[in-house]
């Protein structure tokens, strides 16, 4: 098997790593910072279509995109939670170590470290190659991978891990037949795309109330637009100030990675050791620390004031709780594991995922001055004219709006397995492909009936199969480290 002349049979793993976003430099970083890797790697390919770091999620440098984790969770070192910190610092940065900075640093980290790893690979004789452009499948071979890219280029590896995290927006209920519209905007990402597409003081229907829609919602109310958010459930995230490092350990949270996953009232004992670890950092009710306000408005107020008056200990419990949900998962059925998330989406849909003070406090600004509107219901006869787009509310009541923003969130990446191809689909999948959907402890996937697991891991936001809340930052570069510790480990090539 040739690549750039040289054969994939040599010494050490030739590794492609799908995806150069947190997943894909983390892994990289992490196996960089490992001596075994000196021994153990050949070579290292990232294939990226964009510049390394700058993925999705964390990828665009307008300051008003703010990480919703804190700067402690957010180290692409599962050995030095600290580093990111230390990277800030190194740049001027003067904050706490529980404060949210804006994404784009995020991204500034991810490619700095990740040119680091280059250059210490480099001392150790590996290249780390930046391959541009977007995998479509990985053939699988009897002598080892071969990792096709759109162009109908293809790169040889002994290795490949999947890190491709989210990439396609979803469809919002009733806009199907518009998604090609030019009053349409897909995605609120990437900012300037957005701010391109919308002319001078329009009026804006942003689909959805929830992450990517306070984003979409910000942008353009600074831009001077006229914004009304608009979702089926009609509310908002809680608020809080980030998610962060619990301030004292939860001892009822170590107890909640050790329960039986049999027990019929699994359910109700992860909520009392829920309230147990809340209570431990503070006695007040957990109704003086919510609100209970019908209006989401005044909802977002109360909770803003609460948060920022630090009355809000389920927030503080929240990494330690994914954390423990995430270790817990493996041991339970994987129905059952359906059944516990459906039971808790509204605790995950507005608490776990809740929004920091900082983007309550940007959002309560617009609300008060008239440019921001949140809808408590979902438009329905939906028409879009040469002028504009024409709805009507549930109340009955007519609106017309000049652009459509769909901040709804983006569909899980789902991998599919051509049998007849004997190859892994990462986009579409063809008519014989099957969808994927297990994966080992290891992250390994094992793909051809009979045979060991392949040299195929996956890390990142397509753990999703296995791991809930597979898209929490401190985890993903967990993953990112275990699997770096299993290549770094390899002998030889195969
Ligand atoms: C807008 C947004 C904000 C978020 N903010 C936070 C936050 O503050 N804190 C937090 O914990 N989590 C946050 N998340 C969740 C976030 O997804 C994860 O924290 C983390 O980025 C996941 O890492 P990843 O590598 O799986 O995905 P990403 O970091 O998104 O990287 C995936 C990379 O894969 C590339 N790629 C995709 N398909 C292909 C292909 N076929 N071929 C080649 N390359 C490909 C993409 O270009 C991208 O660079 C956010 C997510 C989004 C969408």
């Amino acid at each position: 098997m040739e690549y750039a002349g040289r054969s994939v049979g040599g010494r050490g793993r030739r590794v492609v790593v799908i995806g150069g976003g947190v997943a894909g430099t983390s892994l990289v970083v992490q196996l960089m910072a490992s001596r075994d890797a000196a021994g153990a790697i050949a070579s290292v390919d990232v294939v990226e279509p964009r510049a390394v770091g700058w993925g999705l999620a964390f990828g665009d440098d307008d300051p008003l995109l703010m990480c919703n984790s804190a700067v402690n969770v957010n180290s692409l070192r599962a050995d030095r939670p600290d580093d990111f910190a230390m990277y800030l610092r190194e740049c001027g940065w003067t904050g706490r170590a529980g404060d949210v900075v804006p994404r784009g640093e995020l991204a500034r980290y991810c490619e700095r470290r990740f040119r680091a790893a280059r250059r210490q690979a480099a001392r150790w004789g590996i290249p780390v190659r930046h391959v541009r452009g977007v995998v479509t499948s990985v053939r699988v071979r009897e002598e080892g991978y071969r990792v096709v890219l759109r162009d109908g280029t293809e790169v040889a590896a002994s290795d490949v891990v999947v890190c491709v995290g989210v990439h396609r927006a979803r469809v919002p209920d009733g806009f199907a037949a518009y998604t090609d519209h030019p009053r349409y905007v897909a995605s609120p990402y990437p900012s300037r795309r957005l701010r391109g597409h919308v002319p001078a003081d329009s009026r804006v229907l942003v689909l959805g109330t929830r992450q990517s829609a306070i984003d979409a919602a910000l942008l353009l109310c600074g831009e001077g637009h006229q914004v009304t958010m608009a979702s089926r459930s009609g509310r908002l995230p809680a608020v809080r100030e980030a998610l962060r490092e619990p301030p004292a350990a939860l001892p009822s949270l170590q107890r909640l990675v050790r329960l039986d996953p049999t027990d019929p009232l699994l359910a109700q004992r992860l909520t009392r050791l829920a309230v147990e670890a809340i209570r431990l950092l503070d006695t007040r009710p957990l109704r003086r620390q919510t609100s209970p306000a019908g209006d989401s408005v005044e909802r977002l107020r109360q909770e803003t004031t609460l948060a920022e008056s630090g009355a809000c200990a389920w927030a503080e419990i929240s990494v330690a709780l994914i954390e423990a949900v995430i270790e817990l998962f493996p041991t339970v059925r994987p129905e059952r594991r359906g059944e516990l998330l459906e039971r808790f989406a509204w605790f995950i849909d507005r608490y776990l995922t809740a929004m920091t003070t900082v983007n309550a406090r940007r959002l309560l600004r617009h609300l008060s001055t008239g440019a921001l509107r949140v809808s408590p219901a979902y438009p329905r006869d939906i028409q879009v004219e040469s002028d504009g787009w024409h709805l009507r509310w549930p109340s009955g009541a007519r609106e017309s709006f000049d652009v459509v923003v769909n901040a709804t969130g983006f569909e899980l990446p789902w991998l599919y397995w051509d049998g007849e191809r004997q190859a892994l689909l990462l986009d579409r999948p063809s008519p014989d492909a099957r969808v994927v959907d297990r994966l080992d402890d290891e992250l390994r996937l094992t793909l051809r009936p009979a045979r060991p697991p392949e040299r195929i891991w996956v890390a990142g936001v397509a753990t999703h199969v296995r791991v809930p809340f597979s898209n929490h930052l401190r985890n993903v570069v967990r993953q990112a480290g275990w699997v770096a510790g299993q290549l770094s480990r390899s002998e030889g090539a195969r």
